[in-house]
């Protein structure tokens, strides 16, 4: 597998100087999974290319485990493709240039130099735009060519390998972390086992631009190897660095829930339809209860048909989040008392949710335990008794739909339950005949002709 770092501003040859590897020969460096070379196809003034190639031993690899079945550990793409173990070999090659120190150059090591980077062939799960997703934030003109699975049959797809080229004027130390970092969770494979140490690393990597990378979640969460303790700890030290607070498990599990559906930018369609649910109420008094990190709230604020607008949350980190989404604290008197956050648990009745026009539980009833949802009935339909109800859930039934989700399990850790349409409609009459109130059903999200839409809706009048 290679990789290609191009500088392309005279004297370019001082490539060779910030990389500690002199243009003039052939750097071998061995790696317990094979051999690594730096070597320069080209090396004038006003253009200098340095290839690291890494020679994975199939063999190597292979070596003291125990035969299987499966014929996956000797005919693999990993000899051939950018992943962690280009990762190992940047650090062992390019060490003291990632972090920062150039004997002869130091004053280049420090300046932002242009350069360009390619990558034959870059495993992406997340195709194209996750190339661009992960790059382009930190300042990347993104190229990538994919390519068909087969030929021959086109209706197969894409492969999952892309050729990239990245250019931008960047230290080479940034160059390096990030190449480090992204090109594993790309890949979203590590070819060792991952433990506590790797937070450090990932940390250590991505001081300065991840904490503020709009795909941090995903980053930290792929670069652990998926495992759930150890992203939140980076992502609770991560955020630190950053002076937020979210409740960071919160974001997690909200990432992944996110990743299922971002396909479909599901979160955005469900917005819209709960709006457009209210609007056709002609709610004026609004309440958004489990309003967690206020996105719903921040489209109501904009429609000015809503004069009073209160979203309610069990959790006191999500109202925070909610509250500098919304830049309460810079809102004046007037538009205070228009949007208010109160905390309170739903299954309890409670006199401030009294004499709405309307009330939105918006993927929330599924994050309360069965036992507790007649609670949640009773003090919403029939305490709080606002003229309409608008309630969302997933529809269990389209999960098989979600490529990225494995099959039985929820889309969100902190779902207690998933109802397919059935059981959503025979809970929404329930409910409706106990307290009074007519059920209208709507699909939220591309309806498939099988199982639905992902999104049901049951929007309640009395
Ligand atoms: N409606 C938001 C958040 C959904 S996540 C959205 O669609 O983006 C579910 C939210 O319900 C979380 O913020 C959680 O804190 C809140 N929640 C769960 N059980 C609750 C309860 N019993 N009382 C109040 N809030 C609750």
């Amino acid at each position: 597998m290679l990789l290609t770092i191009t500088l392309t501003k005279p004297p370019a040859t001082d490539l060779g100087y910030l990389l500690h590897k002199s243009p003039g020969r052939v750097h071998t460096r061995s790696l317990a999974f094979g051999p690594s070379h730096v070597f320069y196809p080209e090396a004038t003034a006003e253009r200098c290319t340095a290839v690291l190639l890494l020679d994975i031993d199939p063999v190597g690899l292979v070596r003291g485990r125990r035969p299987g079945p499966s014929l996956e550990p000797y005919v693999n793409d990993r000899p051939y493709v950018a992943s962690s173990f280009l990762s190992v070999a940047i650090a062992d090659q390019f060490g003291t240039a990632m972090n920062g120190r150039s004997k002869e150059r130091q004053d280049l090591a420090d300046q932002a130099l242009p350069f360009e980077v390619g990558i034959p062939v870059l495993p992406s799960k997340g195709g194209d735009m996750l190339v661009r997703k992960l790059f382009e934030p930190l300042g990347y003109a993104v190229e990538s060519v994919g390519y068909p699975l087969d030929a021959m049959f086109p209706e197969w797809g894409e492969a999952p390998y892309r050729t990239v080229r990245l250019s931008a004027a960047i230290r080479l130390r940034d160059l390096l972390s990030h190449l480090y970092v992204l090109i594993p969770v790309l890949d979203d494979q590590k070819h060792y086992w991952v433990s506590a140490p790797e937070i450090e690393k990932l940390l250590k990597r991505g001081e300065g631009w991840l904490p503020t990378h709009p795909e941090r979640e995903l980053t930290a969460r792929r670069y652990l190897a998926r495992q759930a303790s150890l992203t939140r700890e980076a992502l609770l030290q991560l955020v630190a660095e950053e002076d937020e607070d979210p409740d960071a498990r919160e974001v997690e599990r909200d990432a992944e829930e996110a990743a299922v559906e971002e396909r479909i930018s599901l979160r955005d369609q469900r917005i819209g339809a709960v709006v457009a649910a209210l609007r056709a109420t002609g709610a004026k008094r609004v309440l958004d209860l489990g309003c967690g990190e206020g996105r719903l709230l921040s489209e109501l604020v904009k429609d000015h048909t809503f004069t009073e607008i209160v979203g309610v949350d069990v959790s006191a980190r999500s109202l925070e989040v909610a509250a500098r989404r919304l830049r309460l604290e810079r809102m004046n008197e007037r538009q205070r008392e228009r949007l208010k956050l109160l905390q309170g648990a739903l299954t309890y009745r409670d006199a401030r949710l009294a004499g709405y026009d309307a009330a939105v539980l918006m993927e929330v009833i599924e994050h309360v335990e069965k036992g507790r949802l007649p609670a949640l009935e009773r003090a919403v339909f029939e305490s709080a008794h606002p003229t309409h109800v608008v309630v969302t859930t997933p529809n269990a039934e389209y999960n098989v739909r979600f490529e990225t989700l494995p099959a039985g399990r929820f889309r969100h850790r902190d779902h207690r339950f998933e109802w397919t349409r059935a059981e959503f409609a025979t809970w929404a009459a329930a409910v409706g005949d106990r307290f009074g109130y007519r059920v209208r059903h709507l699909p939220i999200g591309p309806e498939d002709t099988e199982v639905g839409a992902p999104t049901q809706m049951a929007v309640f009048g009395r």
